[in-house]
């Protein structure tokens, strides 16, 4: 059956670049693009009527962590100083190995269908959102997204003792033992959905994996054929840790074991060499990631909240660092992404002219499609999947639209997304997704939120209950029921 979705401005695809075709068509046969361009002549079952919209590749995200992640809300900028207040390490509050006790689907999916809701039809997600790898399968599938994914593993958990250090516990056999797991997950998973699950593998931290267990993750990537990801260099206390382990910075311990490279997706990679907050700058960081044509994930505004940039996006794209964008946790809108990650690198490098909407919006799509070796996603020409995102941009708070990209980057978000396809079906439409119970996500997420505020542990905030100890911008009166 034959689509065509008939714009508005189609972003297509060629000769290795996008353009914009004004009153532009895309016509879609099942799961792939057919034709792109003006005064389609074929055969048609259906036109999709989307005048003075925006019809773009879908989005990719590179990094998420699709389970409910309401410590992050809860935390925000009460956390341990010492782990620059809202930083990951903040919420490793006790001894945990392997999956949720109480796995929930739908909490599962938040993360998930909170980023389609941006745009995003490919994500790139980290841990099987902290359910078991059946049910994030099943989840998967139910919404009708497109993933990478599979268990985490590492040697060291990273949790809070009793007085609320930090605490690594390292086990030799841990991350050997977690990387079976998940090379077992690519035998069982990958292409499941009807292709939709692609399995990755994803070694924790540069921290927290023994250095063997990257070198066999390298191995396996290898022999399955299946791409990496990696947290690198997410934080200063990592950078200094490696630095004291191993002498070597993240990126260089990395390289070490062969893990850089276009297919290795460097999560972060925010404090390099010579970043303004580290005390170190005797290492090449920038140019081995340029020159190993490395993958980085960025997500500014997890890094602006603790008051960090990457520095910059710019430099790492012109020293030949493959720059994509990350939704990592809530709120989850890669529209809002691309624009942080854009004038997160003008602010860093002082300039008005560091950074454009083409390179973060060539970051959410080609370039992150690239890291997945994937030249069928990321674009609209003949023959790529139709994963497609429809933008209205016929609204207030775009005005008179000139250039709909940068209209896009620079006035837009994930609440101006009308209608999402993947593989040539709509997962979305006038703004709601199709295919879950919105409402149902909703009211789990919330139920949960709320148990977890109840159970935050009183060590970040004395003996107060987490009622009195969270920040609120002004005081709340009333019950809350
Ligand atoms: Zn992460």
């Amino acid at each position: 059956m034959r689509t065509m979705i008939q714009g508005g401005w189609v972003v297509g695809h060629r000769n290795g670049s996008h353009y914009i075709l004004r009153n532009g068509q895309c016509v879609i046969e099942g799961d792939k693009i057919i034709h792109i361009g003006r005064a389609y002549q074929g055969e048609l079952k259906k036109t999709v009527n989307a005048r003075n919209r925006l019809i773009t590749p879908g989005l990719i995200s590179t990094h998420l962590h699709a389970g409910n992640n309401t410590s992050n809300h809860l935390y925000l900028d009460n956390g341990r100083p010492e782990a620059i207040g809202r930083n990951y390490l903040n919420w490793q509050a006790r001894r945990r190995d392997g999956v949720r006790e109480d796995p929930n689907r739908l909490s599962a999916l938040f993360g998930l269908a909170q980023c389609m809701r941006s745009g995003v039809t490919t994500a790139v997600e980290i841990g099987c959102g902290g359910v078991s790898p059946e049910i994030f399968v099943g989840a998967v599938d139910e919404l009708g997204v497109r993933v990478y994914t599979g268990p985490s593993y590492r040697n060291a958990l990273v949790y809070s003792a009793n007085d609320g250090r930090l605490e690594y516990d390292w086990d030799q056999e841990r991350g050997g033992r977690g990387l079976e797991v998940a090379v077992q997950f690519v035998r069982d998973f990958d292409g499941a959905a009807g292709g939709r699950l692609r399995a990755i593998l994803c070694p924790g931290h540069t921290d927290t994996c023994d250095p063997r267990v990257l070198v066999q993750t390298a191995e396996y990537a290898a022999e399955l054929r299946v791409p990496i990801t990696i947290h690198s260099a997410i934080n200063p206390h990592e950078t200094l840790r490696v630095l004291d382990t191993h002498r070597l910075s993240p990126v260089e311990l990395l390289a070490k074991q062969g893990l850089l490279g276009p297919q290795v997706i460097l999560g972060h990679c925010v404090f390099i060499s010579g970043h303004s907050w580290l005390p170190y700058s005797q290492s090449r960081d920038l140019e081995l990631l340029g020159e190993n044509g490395a993958t980085v994930s960025h997500a500014p505004y997890k890094y602006m909240q603790m008051g960090a940039c990457l520095e910059s996006v710019a430099s790492y794209i012109s020293a030949g660092v493959n720059v994509t964008i990350g939704t990592d946790i809530t709120p989850s809108d890669i529209v809002k992404e691309m624009r942080l990650a854009m004038l997160g690198s003008r602010i860093s490098d002082r300039s008005f002219l560091s950074s454009t909407p083409r390179d973060v919006f060539d970051a959410a799509t080609v370039n992150a499609a690239n890291a997945l070796g994937r030249s069928d996603l990321g674009r609209l020409e003949p023959g790529a999947k139709a994963d497609i995102a429809i933008f209205n941009l016929d609204k207030l708070n775009f005005g008179f639209v000139h250039d709909p990209i940068r209209a896009l980057v620079e006035a837009g978000s994930g609440a101006d997304l009308e209608a999402l396809l993947v593989d040539g079906r709509f997962v979305m439409a006038d703004g709601r997704l199709l295919l879950i119970d919105e409402d149902e996500i909703l009211a789990c997420t919330q139920a949960e939120g709320r148990s977890m505020l109840n159970a935050i542990p009183n060590w970040l905030w004395g003996q107060r209950s987490a009622d009195e100890a969270v920040p609120l911008a002004y005081t709340i009166e009333g019950d809350g029921t």
